[in-house]
């Protein structure tokens, strides 16, 4: 039975304080959180109506139950795709992110040199390991990949001319287009060739007295076929070392490794005066921009006022000195141990949890597909996978199985939702399945 309410003046903030279920409100919450929420729950009933006081104060521990609720949270990625942007990238191995919240959570020797006493550089903690698992001469860590290009571009090319090629005006997630990036470093871009072809001779011909750099960039997000041409990069290193001027190779993915035909930082090095990366594409590390290269080039990065606007913090550090030193030891990182999951060993673990699915009622089949490298690495690479595909409405259930806890973003391949446990972390089985019966509930329900 419901109480009719008589619509009467709302309440006073203050008189609303000290009843009893707001004191007890402020005992889990800072008043003055306590009173914004007051405040917004009146003013939503001075729009609605007024509440009666139970329904008044569910509402207002509500919002406060929001405001408080974590908005960054793990997620099972089920996608498959190995670099999902959205999803955080690279995962890091445990002793990565240890070694991030240990360092986080205390003093440390981020710019002290311990021997001596002396002020140190933050970014010298990790180039020696950069040095030997790279070869290179010199190493700068800043924020991102994109913060490294701008910093390259702009310490070395500012009010001078770059020369890259119409095939690799490359957009990266939007907001990242190498034309803006170029517009903003202050150095005029020299476009050469077409979309499709390129040759070094375009290069050599567009190199003028003002010309600081070539920039080549890896196209890693699109792949042009058919009728193609690109210089190779030790060709267009000695178009450069023709004219006296520097090359720049911004290689996005920054595989150690040879995978499929994506370039190694080896390769980009043995041409290139300066090469930089992401830390959280195929190296599996944290988002960093690594830059690495020629002693006398990367000194004009690290002494450019830039290079402080996007330096990289203490935690990124941390993490980034283990993933290089798991890297130097040869011990694969979880983006490494994904992407060479066999089908046989994702046929399963699927099967698993298949099995277990069915024992709760919840029924399922195996479908072959193809996991993504995603996070513009490697596009049209696709790497053979077995699903796990629910029975039920794909969208309905996808969505469900996103507003779980955890959340598991799922595929929707057809007009079914799947799991690819290739990107499903090992230890996380377990929650996934308790958390695929939730949502097969929760979408039954409906
Ligand atoms: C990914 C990528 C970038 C951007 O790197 P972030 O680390 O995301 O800033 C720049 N250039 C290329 C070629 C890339 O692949």
């Amino acid at each position: 039975m419901r109480r009719i309410r008589q619509p009467g003046p709302l309440p006073a903030v203050g008189s609303l304080l000290n009843e009893a279920g707001y004191l007890g409100l402020q005992e889990r919450f800072p008043r003055a959180l306590v009173v914004q929420a007051i405040r917004e729950q009146l003013a939503r009933e001075r729009q609605a109506g007024p509440s009666g006081d139970e329904e008044r104060l569910s509402a207002v521990g509500a919002l406060l139950a929001d405001w408080a609720a974590p908005r960054l949270r793990p997620v099972i990625n089920g996608t498959g795709v190995v670099l999902h942007t959205n999803l955080g990238r690279a995962p890091l191995s445990r002793a990565a992110a240890d070694a991030a919240a240990e360092i986080a959570a205390g003093y440390s020797n981020l710019e002290l040199d311990l021997e001596t006493g002396r002020r140190g550089d933050r970014s010298a903690l990790v180039e020696d390991l950069l040095r030997r698992l790279t070869g290179a001469e010199a190493a700068l860590v800043v924020n991102n990949n994109a913060a490294a290009v701008l910093l390259a571009l702009t310490a070395l090319g500012a009010r001078r001319e770059v020369v890259v090629s119409r095939g690799q005006q490359v957009e990266i997630g939007g907001s990242f287009r190498m034309p803006d990036v170029m517009r903003l470093s202050g150095a005029r871009m020299v476009e050469v060739g077409t979309t499709n072809r390129t040759r070094a001779a375009d290069y050599e011909a567009a190199v003028g007295p003002r010309t600081a750099a070539l920039l080549r960039v890896h196209t890693s997000n699109f792949r042009v076929t058919g009728f193609t041409e690109t210089p190779p990069l030790d060709e267009l290193a000695r178009v450069a070392q023709r004219h006296g001027i520097l090359l720049l190779d911004d290689l996005g993915s920054g595989a150690l490794e040879p995978i499929f035909d994506e370039p190694t930082v080896a390769e980009s090095l043995a041409s290139a005066d300066l090469t930089t990366f992401s830390g959280d594409k195929l190296l599996g590390g944290p988002q960093a921009g690594i830059a690495l290269g020629k002693s006398a080039t990367v000194a004009r990065l690290v002494k450019h006022p830039l290079a402080r606007a996007v330096r990289v913090d203490k935690m990124t550090l941390a993490a980034l000195e283990v993933t290089l030193r798991e890297r130097l030891l040869g011990r694969p990182s979880p983006v490494a141990s994904m992407l060479s999951a066999t089908p046989a060993e994702l046929r399963r673990r699927a099967g698993f949890l298949m099995v277990r699915l069915e024992e709760h009622g919840v029924e399922s089949s195996l479908v072959e597909a193809e996991s993504a490298f995603g996070g513009g690495s490697l596009p049209g690479r696709g790497l053979p996978t077995i699903l796990l595909a629910l029975d039920g409405r794909a969208s309905r259930l996808a969505a469900a199985l996103r507003r779980g806890a955890p959340p598991v973003l799922a595929r929707v391949e057809g007009d079914r939702c799947c799991i690819d446990l290739r990107t499903v972390l090992p230890g996380e089985d377990d929650a996934l399945q308790e958390a695929i019966e939730a949502a097969v509930l929760a979408s039954r329900d409906r």
